[in-house]
């Protein structure tokens, strides 16, 4: 089967809906799973990579035409194959019933949290990571014991292809289903009524999914984009600041949610930010157009909409400084060099609109309290980096900003800290996965009370003026005299 092949697999309602309830029939049939057939699947999913691995990495180099062997696999197998490890070394204690404090009202019974699986998890990808945004999720439902339905993205068909004949080999149809296909099937997907829908993708599309899940009450992950910013303190050494905003920058040429969307410099240190940050990046791509470790911007649609949003920036007065350390020429290539673009305005969309490609516009600041309101006043992204080596600072960048995660002198790595949860806050997104929290997400934290022979209801019960009940509201108030 090639790529086009597994996108006209014939995927209408009917067929999805079929699919959802032969998986969801399997799941009632035995609804809890015990620990060992937790990591069992867990285990197939990481047989499955290291046997496909090969595979893998060479399909997203394909879909991208060019994407880094080792971006593949630093920032897709790697990941998926350390959260196997990570939550399998985890299972027994998330699994275990939790006990809780029994009221008085309720003496004699015994109370606990049970976690019990949801059932069948939809999981919706987009094509910068389309191994791991689409396997990373299924781990963390399978650890809570569920099954799984993934939409793979579109826009990476050669991965998808991988993905549909790794699954297919490790998996039953009652235990997992991989649907290939463009907005259409995603209509019909995300219209499916999952007991839990993962939704990897923009912002825009995020509305449209949560109002479909609604319809079915189906509770949402919602996995958005954002402008994420780095503010730099005067008192960072900038050039330092700019290495290490390079490296994350670079990745995956800027098509990751969590990239560096802008950055906040000290005014009298905008020069020496752009120097230091185009030197870096030279550094570590001496060449583009040739070279396999700066990867390619995955459609020509995606590559128009950064040209015509560097095109926009520059009719309304930014300064555009390309780094191109070779001189190469893109013609016949989908590369594009990175752009950082100073003298912004609000007005601009690269001011206005997610980046996701390798444009940086820098914006000056004079005091932190100004960059703190420049960030506040946007919506609230998907991640945000500071740069200052004094904590107490930094502990006030937390408390006085929202986004779904942050690094301190660092950018983009607290993704990869498998024992953190992820995941965005208002328009970047909502809910989480990865540690505890992701096991929590996709389970049902059911409240269970358990009585003994002895039923305390039958003293203090109707008819309310007994002696009893009037004891136990005096003592209560009593308890309860003082906040
Ligand atoms: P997208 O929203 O266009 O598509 C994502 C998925 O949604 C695809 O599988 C697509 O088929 C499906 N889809 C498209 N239209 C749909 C519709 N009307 N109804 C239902 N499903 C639909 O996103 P993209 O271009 O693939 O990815 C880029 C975006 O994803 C960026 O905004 C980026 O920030 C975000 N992203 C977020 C994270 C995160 O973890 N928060 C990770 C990667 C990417």
């Amino acid at each position: 089967m090639n790529a086009k092949d597994v996108m006209e697999t014939d995927n209408t309602g009917t067929t999805l809906r079929a699919s959802l309830d032969k998986i969801r029939a399997a799941y009632t049939r035995s609804p809890a799973p015990t620990r060992e057939e937790r990591k069992d699947r867990l285990n197939r999913l990481h047989k499955g990579i290291i046997e496909y691995k090969d595979r893998l990495v060479a399909a997203v180099d394909k879909d991208f035409d060019g994407r880094a062997p080792a971006e593949t696999m630093m920032a897709e197998i790697l990941p998926v194959l350390e959260g196997i490890h990570y939550n399998k070394k985890n299972l027994r204690k998330w699994m275990r019933q939790s006990r809780r404090d029994v009221p008085l009202a309720l003496m004699g019974a015994k109370t606990k949290v049970h976690y019990q699986p949801l059932g069948v998890v939809g999981i919706v990808v987009p094509w910068n990571f389309p191994i791991f945004l689409g396997l990373s999720p299924m781990v963390g439902a399978f650890a809570a014991g569920n099954r799984a339905m993934i939409k793979t993205s579109e826009f990476a068909p050669e991965t998808a292809n991988v993905l549909t004949e790794m699954l297919g080999k490790y998996f039953s149809d009652e235990e997992v289903a991989v649907v290939n296909g463009g907005v259409e099937v995603a209509t019909e997907f995300t219209k499916l009524p999952f007991d839990h829908l993962v939704f990897t993708g923009s912002t825009q599309v995020g509305k449209i999914v949560m109002r479909a899940a609604a319809e079915n009450l189906t509770p949402v992950t919602l996995e958005l984009g954002g402008k994420s910013p780095a503010i730099i303190h005067d008192s960072f050494p900038v050039e330092e600041a700019a290495k290490r905003i390079a490296f994350g920058k670079g990745l995956n040429a800027g098509q990751v949610c969590v990239s560096p969307d802008y950055i906040m410099v000290p005014r009298s240190k905008m020069n020496a930010f752009v120097e230091a940050f185009s030197k870096a990046i030279a550094k570590h791509y001496p060449t583009l157009a040739s070279n396999s470790d700066y990867t390619s911007i995955i459609t020509e649609r995606q590559r128009d909409r950064l040209v015509d949003n560097i095109r926009d920036a520059e009719e309304k007065g930014a300064t555009i400084k390309v780094i191109n350390p070779s001189n190469d020429s893109f013609e016949g290539t989908r590369k594009l060099p990175m752009h950082v673009i100073t003298d912004v305005s609000d007005d601009m969309r690269v001011m206005q609109e997610e980046i996701f490609g390798p444009l940086l516009p820098v914006v000056p600041y004079d005091k932190l309290e100004e960059a703190i309101d420049y960030v506040n006043d946007r919506d609230r992204p998907l991640a945000l980096y500071y740069f200052d080596w004094d904590t107490a600072r930094g502990e006030k960048i937390l408390n006085e900003t929202h986004s779904g995660g942050v690094c301190i002198n660092e950018v983009m790595t607290h993704t990869m800290v498998d024992d953190m949860p992820f995941g965005g806050v208002g328009p970047s997104g909502m809910g989480h996965y990865h540690g505890k929290e992701g096991f929590l997400n996709f389970s049902k934290a059911k409240a269970v009370v358990r009585k003994g022979r002895f039923d305390g209801n039958a003293w203090v019960a109707a008819p309310w003026n007994n002696m009893f009940f009037n004891i136990m509201v005096k003592f209560q108030l009593w308890r309860f005299k003082k906040p």
